[in-house]
């Protein structure tokens, strides 16, 4: 698609995401900017990708919201940061190009799908959420806490983004999206759990994920790197994946 028009499409769409709700001011700009490279580079079978990405993830929270997480999560109305986290890596490799440009895109969002539909279906789980390390149960809403409930919601996230990726990408493409977006969720949770930032609020006597709680108090570091929080952990592993699929292309699905 020629470059102004994408832009076009893309303002035209971030605008409307804005507007209902689903993303911040900063997090619309950034959107904008990722969904214009898409539909310059991939037209609009690169944009239905992200659209299977975007539309359920804002949806969900909204249509089938979980209990109020323990822990103190951004809210769903996404921010620059989250949008970079999950967009960023997958659009950087349509705009790099080369072969495995159309699988690294379709496999950097479907594990950032796969790990948004876990934290979304996952908040619905009844049991309680197993430390992906050691097996331990964790409060709900830890990072690196992972449940059957949420690994199903993983895989349907993981495969809708990877059926839409199917006319750029074909079957084998689809298969192997699919599976690099599952891996890089189990990626995802172990990270979050190793070295993801924890904090504790001792005015609270609550966990955070945050260096500054709510409440407004400086929270008291546990464990893992401060500086390193749940985006940045998102941002890793969505690269990882990105990575992982622009190397396969060449000996999985290149005809
Ligand atoms: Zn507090």
């Amino acid at each position: 698609m020629p470059p102004l028009q994408a832009a076009a499409f893309a303002v035209a769409i971030s605008a409307l995401a804005w507007r209902t709700g689903a993303l911040r001011p900063g997090g619309a700009a950034a959107a904008a900017v990722i969904g214009a490279c898409v539909l310059t580079v991939a037209g609009w079978p690169g944009g239905l990708v992200l659209l299977a990405f975007f539309l359920p993830a804002s949806a969900s929270s909204r249509l089938w919201p979980g209990p109020p997480s323990p822990l103190d999560p951004k809210d769903d109305q996404r921010d620059i940061w989250q949008v970079l986290a999950n967009g960023a890596a997958p659009a950087l490799a349509l705009v790099a190009g080369g072969p495995g440009a159309l699988l690294g895109f379709a496999a950097g969002l479907a594990a950032a799908a796969a790990d948004t539909w876990a934290t979304s279906i996952g908040a619905h789980s009844r049991t309680a959420p197993r430390h992906i390390l050691t097996g331990a149960t964790v409060s709900r809403g830890s990072s690196g806490g992972v449940t059957p409930l949420g690994t199903l919601g993983a895989a349907a996230g993981a495969l809708l983004v990877a059926l839409a990726a199917q006319p750029l990408v074909g079957w084998r493409g689809t298969a192997t999206a699919l599976g690099i977006g599952l891996a890089g969720m189990l990626l995802d949770s172990a990270l979050g759990a190793a070295v993801q930032g924890r904090f504790h609020c001792d005015r609270c006597d609550r966990a955070s994920e945050w260096r500054r709680h709510r409440c407004g108090g400086t929270t008291r570091p546990l464990g893992g790197y401060a500086w390193l929080n749940n985006d940045g952990v998102n941002a890793l592993a969505t690269a990882a994946a990105t990575a992982a699929g622009w190397a396969a292309w060449a000996w999985c699905c290149s005809p």
